[in-house]
């Protein structure tokens, strides 16, 4: 018989069909409000790949809470995407929402720092390690500023990246590995730059590779998350970020380390917690409690590199910085997150929920003796409808069943459940109880019986 992933493809046709009518058939009112308003946007969604979500149309929220949803038609949803990390820590974490109620009668932005900033600055070493801080809008715009200024310390062009790899809507490493060679990712609307001028692409966990891309001496950072968490979940094999670490050093090219999801590994992030030492960190996401805000430090020798190359650059614009970024709403927020959120506690609670969490899922596959596999990096669970470990994006990618899991996603939602779309994923936040999770395994447990019956 045809299958997918070990599910007859006749049967999960049949299921994806009954699952999106019934979605749309119980939201008469997200239904009508979607016909009397949604053509004001471009393809009916204010961001573009709303689209993309597996519902026959999108979810209206009507409030959130916790890590529960509301939705127009009150349904109410245990939410396991948390706004792909952003809410992480629970939507409107308490001492989040209070720093922005105080600070929204006092200003939203003034292109001048505030005593909270400072405040902000301090509990940053305090938890990511000693670097030298600037604050951005998004992660994408963090990851951008640490290459500017990788490509200037160095004077090199070229960023190493990992196949497969995702940090935001950053030109400069949109690029893919095909056979062998470094190409630009198809699908980018309007590129025009010859994108294999300033990156090249190789394989997570291939330290010769990562060796003989460096050698050539064009290399001026390996941009990496410790994890590849946007493709499916890819682990490090055991000396791997150690071995870019050290050919990094051996070659003169810098590691900028992107924790904008590994945050999600503990507290302080995943480098920190392996000993891993990084020239640039990038933090976003869920670094201020949910508010766009997002950050990047300098080593104290990249900032001293730093300082050299500014003091003989040309005069003119930087090409860094947004007029909205460092704003005093993203330091109360950010100070508020760090000091009273981003703690020891509430990862240690995360870390309970998301091993329940995985543990639950793990039984249900090997109860229905499907080929599939989860992978846990402490709050953030991925289930993958393959066999794993997966080594790098190669096999990511071939792993990936997205007309499979577009089903499983919305079966889930049928049931109360929302995970992250366009992969499995699933976060554990500080405020997810253990009822949300053995609802959520619950459901995957009577999908999966529909699937194999
Ligand atoms: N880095 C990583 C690792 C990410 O996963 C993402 C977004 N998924 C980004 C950077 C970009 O974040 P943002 O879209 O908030 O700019």
């Amino acid at each position: 018989v045809d299958q997918i992933a070990g599910i007859d493809s006749g049967r999960l046709r049949a299921f994806a069909r009954a699952e999106a009518a019934r979605f749309a058939a119980q939201r008469p009112q997200t239904r009508a409000a979607l016909e009397a308003g949604a053509d004001a946007f471009l393809d009916r969604v204010p961001m573009h790949w709303m689209r993309d979500w597996p519902m026959p149309f999108p979810l209206l929220v009507k409030t959130a809470r916790g890590a529960r949803l509301e939705d127009l038609d009150g349904f109410g949803i245990d939410d396991f995407c948390l706004g792909d990390t952003g809410s992480m820590f629970g939507h409107s974490p308490p001492p989040v929402a209070r720093a922005i109620r105080k600070q929204a009668r006092r200003g939203l932005t003034y292109m001048l720092p505030t005593a909270a900033a400072l405040e902000a600055g301090r509990l940053l070493s305090d938890v990511f390690g000693a670097f030298r801080w600037q604050v951005a809008t998004t992660a994408t715009d963090a990851n951008r500023f640490a290459i500017r200024v990788a490509r200037a310390v160095t004077g090199r062009a070229k960023i190493l990246v990992f196949n497969g790899c995702y940090h935001g809507t950053v030109d400069d490493v949109m690029v893919a590995l095909q056979d062998g060679r470094t190409v630009a990712r198809p699908g980018l609307v309007g590129q025009v730059a010859d994108l294999t001028a300033g990156a090249v692409a190789v394989e997570f966990n291939d330290l010769a590779a990562v060796e003989a891309a460096l050698a050539g001496g064009e290399v001026a950072a390996i941009l990496t998350e410790p994890v590849m968490t946007n493709s499916c979940m890819v682990l490090p094999e055991p000396d791997f970020l150690q071995g870019l670490r050290a050919a990094a050093d051996r070659h003169g090219a810098l590691l900028i380390v992107d924790e904008t999801h590994t945050i999600s590994s503990g507290l302080g992030g995943y480098a920190r917690g392996q000993g891993l030492r990084a020239d640039i960190l990038v933090v976003g996401k869920c670094v201020a409690g949910g508010l766009p805000c997002a950050v990047w430090g300098l080593s104290d020798t990249v900032a001293a590199r730093f300082h050299v190359y500014d003091a003989a650059r040309a005069p003119g614009h930087s090409g860094m910085g947004t007029t909205l970024s460092a704003n005093p709403l993203q330091f109360a927020a950010l100070r508020a997150t760090l000091a009273e959120v981003m703690t020891q506690a509430n990862y240690a609670r995360m870390e309970r929920r998301a091993a329940r969490l995985a543990e639950g899922l793990t039984r249900v596959i090997a109860a229905h003796g499907l080929p599939w596999h989860v992978v846990r990096v402490g709050a953030r669970v991925e289930f993958i409808c393959a066999p794993g470990p997966l080594r790098n994006g190669t096999e990511a990618a071939a792993a990936h069943q997205p007309e499979l899991e577009a089903a499983l996603h919305v079966g889930l939602v049928n049931r109360g459940c929302l995970i992250a779309p366009f992969h499995n994923m699933m976060l554990a936040s500080p405020v997810t109880t253990k009822a949300q999770v053995d609802r959520l395994i619950a459901a995957f447990d009577e999908i999966l019986t529909e699937l194999t019956r």
